[in-house]
């Protein structure tokens, strides 16, 4: 096959009611990166009802060209309308990379538009770049995350992958940036589309990590499930949320949604304060590029003091609860 006029990036933009996930800010600022190495076009894809703003907003975040498909019957996310505009766009604008999140919709809609392209997917990467000969270097944990896979697709295109939240930085929005605003019209009647999204219940337990800009994260220090009720109010009280280390997820003190490092998620909150967690290279990898890391520990050789920006020692359990009256007191 003749792939010789597929040039550019494209990013699909992942949204609910309006809002943006931040991974796709994230990885549209890492896409210009390799737009620019490639000198070719980035571009972002908008699905959605009343999601202009996100279009415009892509375009301060990057992209030079933005296909928006609004229309009322793909307010909310599903396989196969979402996968028929993805597919119909990738057609017209020929990208030779196409990426998105690896969230669930992210994982679920590149699979959908993967089966029907003669072409692979690599999914869930935390490394990505392009070679001379415009191959995408997609790397991606493997083997129990002991290795870094670097995975190609020499013969087809678009070259999909997904990629992990966390792992790459947003360009800061900038409104003198111009771009084009291209509109598509759903590939789909609306009586075609055989199921409604009625609405959303709230998901038990589930932590957003992922988007959060505060987390409060307990390690074996705490000793146990109870104390992470004192790191809960402090990220309530600072409008945030909590996470964990490994050896508190596997001893069963929290969920593994909780979890932050290698095996866990990836962060990039603004503020993300680590409580009685050591700092082992694997919960580094996962929160070292948080705005402002502040750290509690009693062990004033810990090694997350070398990543914090602000380090106090002691025992937690009297740090969180004067700090958590310090935050509700102002
Ligand atoms: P510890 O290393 O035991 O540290 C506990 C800390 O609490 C100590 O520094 C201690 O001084 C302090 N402390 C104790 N009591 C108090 C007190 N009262 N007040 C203040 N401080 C106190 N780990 C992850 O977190 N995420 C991952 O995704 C992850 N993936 C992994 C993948 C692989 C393949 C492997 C091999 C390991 C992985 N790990 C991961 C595990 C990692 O290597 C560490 O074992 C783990 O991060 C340590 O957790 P911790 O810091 O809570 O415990």
């Amino acid at each position: 096959m003749d792939f010789s006029a597929y040039r550019g990036i494209l990013i699909v933009v992942e949204q609910r009611a309006g809002t943006a996930k931040n991974v796709s800010w994230q990885l549209l600022g890492e896409a210009q990166r390799l737009a620019q190495k490639l000198d070719a076009p980035l571009m972002a894809l908008v699905i959605g009802h009343e999601v202009e703003p996100l279009a415009r907003e892509a375009i301060e975040r990057g992209a030079d060209r933005v296909y928006l498909c609004d229309a009322k019957e793909l307010k909310d996310y599903r396989t196969r309308p979402y996968s028929r505009v993805c597919l119909h766009v990738i057609e017209q604008a020929k990208p030779e990379i196409v990426l998105m999140g690896a969230t669930y919709t992210g994982r679920d809609l590149a699979g959908a538009i993967a089966t029907h392209l003669p072409t692979g997917l690599t999914a869930d990467c935390t490394q990505l770049d392009v070679d001379e000969n415009r191959l995408l270097l997609a790397s991606r944990p493997a083997f129990s995350e002991k290795m870094l896979a670097t995975i190609l697709c020499k013969q087809y295109k678009p070259q999909m992958a997904t990629a992990r939240a966390g792992v790459f930085m947003a360009l800061p929005r900038d409104p003198s940036r111009s771009g084009e605003i291209v509109r598509i019209s759903p590939q789909m009647n609306p009586d075609e589309i055989a199921t409604e999204v009625l609405d959303f219940l709230r998901e038990m337990g589930r932590v957003n990590l992922e988007d959060a800009e505060v987390i409060v994260a307990g390690g074996r220090g705490l000793g146990g499930p109870a104390p992470f009720a004192l790191l809960k109010d402090l990220a309530d009280a600072l409008g945030g949320v909590v996470g964990a280390s490994r050896v508190a997820v596997e001893a069963g003190w929290i969920d593994h949604d909780h979890q932050v490092g290698q095996t866990g998620t990836t962060v990039r909150p603004k503020l993300y304060i680590a409580v009685g967690i050591s700092g082992a290279v694997q919960h580094l990898v996962g929160m070292q590029h948080s705005d402002v890391i502040v750290a509690i520990n009693k062990d004033p050789d810990a090694p997350i003091f070398r990543v914090a920006n602000f380090g106090i020692v002691g025992d937690l359990f009297e740090i969180v609860p004067a700090l958590t009256k310090t935050v509700i007191a102002r």
